[in-house]
Parts: structure tokens; C-alpha cells; sequence
């Protein structure tokens, strides 16, 4: 399924089978997850330089010729020689290419990756249930350990991300507010089922001060309601790619030290780190399972909210 220009629904196309360069592998797709990220790019708020592109970058796979599961995440590749690299911070490296925008990604039968950027899948997860790991779990986690050690934690925006990061919050001895749209009952009543202490609509506040907040919604109104949240000292963390602009709000709701921040990509460390964390949780992940040819359909079901946790598709060849 194939990205061709902003405003396009992806096209289905045959393709060869692609072909690896030295450090590469070739993996056959079992799941891809879908990610909100698909729909910044399909709507031109995240670009793509090089169109046509096949997008998807919560892969899970296995090496073809081999018996060996990977999962490729949104991390492609990077320099390895830049300060940002040099520093642990390969996240931050200004030549880093991601999978599903910059390289060919895993909405496809088949597809390539480099191998320094392939995750081994811990055996407790099916292919379906692991592929929301990826990015939902991943850039999930990195914005979890951006909280510290913060004790009520606020999650805005409750998909797959967020679905997620409450099972490992709750593990950690936390308490889990969960602020969805105003109405949204069957989101918040998915968000007590899996642990959350309070959920309710960003119209009204939770009923204490949160030490911390991850923002997973790609709406910049929430920045000054997360902030107005906030107990002194607290931190805001924006956990999406792009949002829409934030309105303009007074000192106060930054003030006591308060502060706030994005999260942007993952290193190798996070995603060893997570993966190694998530069968201890155990983290389940709950998901909606689409054929590759129904990769429109999913994304606009994505869109418009119609299903809980996350949506992953699955070639029609998977398991053959
Ligand atoms: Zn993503
Ligand atoms: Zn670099």
C-alpha cells in the first residue's frame, strides 16, 4: 500500500520483491501497526521527501531464510558520527531516516531493514498483539520516563499509546488519570478497565494535581488545560510528532516550575529497554487486526476514533 501525494488515500501497487544492501535484511511482514504519525503523513503535517513511499513503521517480521521474529521501529537509520549520535541521543541525529517516511516501510508483504535497527520480539507476544510495541509502546515509554518519578500521572489522548502506557504506569505504583474528548464514555470506561483511577473528558479537571502529564492527542488546546493540571514542579510531556498550534496562555500556568516539553523519535536504548519490560508487566495490548488491502479503511477508522487501542494490519500472505 503506497503513499503518492498529500490528500491521497494509499494506492494498492505491485511491487518486486525488494532487495537488501549490505547490512540489511529481508523480512517477511507479518503485522504492521498503524500509528496517528500514518495520518500526519498521509495529511502533509509530517512530510515525505521522496513520494512514492510504502508506509508503516511498527513492523514485526521475520528474516527471510531464517527463523528469527523481528520488529522494526520508526528509527531507520542514523549517521553514528554526529553529537547527537556520539551522545546517546541518536533520536536527535539531523541525518536519521525513518522508516515509513524516509525508507520503504511495513504496510507490504515485503520489505528491507537495517539490521542495528531490528528489535528481537520477546516469544509472549503474537505477531498482531507485538506490533503496537513498536511506536505506541515505544515513544510511549520514552515519554513515560520523561515524568520522573511523578506519582499521579495524567495521560491526554487515550489510543494506542496511551492504552499501553497506563498497564505500565499502574506496574510502576502509579496513579493513572486518563482525560479523553469530552464524551467519549467508551473511551474512558476502556480506560478503567485497564487501571486508570479516574477518566473523564478534558471539559472537566481530575480531582487532584498531577505530578506529570503525557499529551498523546495532536491537539495543541491541551498544552494550557495539561499545564493548568499541573501540580508546582510538574512537567507536561507532548508525546506526538506534530500537533495543532497552541494557544497563547499566561505565565501562571508555568510558573512554580513547571515545565513542558516534546519527545521526539526513540534511541536503541528505549526500545531494549521496553521490550524487555513489557512481558514483565505484562503489558496486553488490544487491537483491531485489518488485511493490508483495508489499509484506507484503517486509517480512517484511526481518524475518527471508532476503535480502542491500536489498529494493525496483516498481508493477506502472512503465515504462508
Ligand atoms: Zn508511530
Ligand atoms: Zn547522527
Amino acid at each position: 500500500m503506497v503513499f503518492e501525494s498529500v490528500g491521497s488515500p494509499l494506492r494498492a501497487v505491485e511491487l518486486p520483491e525488494p532487495e537488501p544492501s549490505p547490512g540489511q535484511l529481508l523480512l517477511k511482514v507479518h503485522a504492521c501497526g498503524l500509528c496517528r504519525t500514518d495520518l500526519h503523513l498521509l495529511d502533509g503535517e509530517v512530510s515525505i521527501d521522496s513520494p512514492p513511499r510504502v508506509l508503516g513503521h511498527q513492523i514485526i517480521a521475520t528474516v527471510v531464510g531464517e527463523d528469527r521474529r523481528v520488529g522494526v521501529p520508526w528509527l531507520g537509520w542514523t549517521c553514528g558520527e554526529c553529537r547527537y549520535c556520539l551522545s546517546g541521543r541518536e533520536n536527535l541525529c539531523p541525518r536519521a531516516r525513518f522508516t515509513g517516511r524516509d525508507i520503504d516501510g511495513g504496510m507490504a508483504e515485503y520489505t528491507v531493514a537495517d539490521e542495528r535497527f531490528c528489535f528481537p520480539i520477546p516469544d509472549d507476544f503474537p505477531d498482531e498483539q507485538a506490533a503496537p510495541l513498536l511506536c505506541a509502546g515505544l515513544i510511549g515509554y520514552r515519554s513515560l520516563r520523561m515524568c520522573g518519578d511523578a506519582e499521579r500521572l495524567g495521560l491526554y489522548g487515550f489510543g494506542a499509546a496511551a492504552h499501553i502506557i497506563c498497564q505500565v504506569a499502574i506496574k510502576q505504583g502509579r496513579e493513572v488519570y486518563a482525560v479523553t474528548r469530552p464524551g467519549d464514555q467508551k473511551g474512558e470506561e476502556f480506560a478503567r478497565s485497564l487501571g486508570a483511577i479516574w477518566a473523564g473528558g478534558s471539559d472537566e479537571p481530575p480531582p487532584v494535581e498531577l505530578d506529570a502529564a503525557i499529551i498523546f492527542a495532536p491537539d495543541g488546546a491541551l498544552v494550557p488545560i495539561a499545564l493548568g493540571a499541573l501540580a508546582p514542579g510538574g512537567v507536561v510531556v507532548c508525546g506526538g510528532i506534530h500537533m495543532s498550534e497552541i494557544p497563547a496562555f499566561d505565565y501562571d500556568l508555568l510558573w512554580h516550575e513547571r515545565s513542558l516539553r516534546s519527545v521526539a523519535n526513540l534511541t536503541r536504548v528505549d526500545g531494549e529497554e521496553f521490550l524487555a519490560l513489557a512481558p514483565q508487566v505484562p503489558v496486553r495490548t488490544h487491537v483491531t487486526t485489518y488485511p493490508l488491502s483495508a489499509a484506507n479503511t484503517a486509517l480512517d477508522d484511526l481518524r475518527h476514533g471508532r476503535f480502542s487501542g491500536a489498529a494493525v494490519l496483516t498481508p493477506i500472505s502472512a503465515g504462508g
